[in-house]
């Protein structure tokens, strides 16, 4: 991983707010990197920041925000291929533990694939704090992956 990171974004409608909030407090940090999100979640996200540097009057760049497919039509599996691709460091993804979503399944699978590829993901506003504090995110950070050569090389016969 290098320094500048690519964060992805995702909330589903219920955590929005709570993920706005959280961006508006953390603008400074997250202009240092690149963000992608899913769809609806990256207009929110887009104008969050640029009300922030409006109202900062600074008229700095607005930091660059890759914006998938809404999350249901497609964008958790967008995302899902971009990490398994190696394409995005950092996960921020506020999950809604209250309602079922149409698209579940994707949801799912975008946490496996995280996992799998040792991903560090914030599914909560406290651990996105804690990630987005953590010293490794201004530094480069080369991840111990794990090793899955037995599976893939397994015998078929
Ligand atoms: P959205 O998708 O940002 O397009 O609302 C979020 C999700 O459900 O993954």
């Amino acid at each position: 991983m290098n320094k500048r990171k690519s964060i992805a974004l995702v909330a589903h409608d219920n955590r929005k707010k709570d993920l706005a909030e959280w961006v508006r407090y953390n603008h400074g940090t997250l202009r240092g990197h690149d963000l992608v999100c899913t769809g609806t979640t990256g207009r929110l996200i887009e104008q969050t920041l640029a009300d922030k540097l409006a109202e900062e009057g600074n008229g700095g760049p607005v930091p660059r925000v890759t914006r998938l497919r809404s999350g249901p039509m497609g964008g958790d599996q967008q995302l899902g291929a971009m990490i398994a691709e190696g394409r995005v460091d950092v996960l921020i993804f506020f999950w809604d533990p209250m309602e079922p979503q149409p698209h579940d399944v994707d949801v799912k699978a975008l946490l496996r694939i995280s996992v799998v590829c040792n991903v560090p993901v914030a599914c909560n506003r406290s651990t996105a704090d804690f990630l987005i504090s953590s010293p490794l995110l201004g530094r480069p950070y080369l991840p111990i992956a794990k090793d899955y050569s037995g599976y893939l090389d397994r015998d078929l016969e």
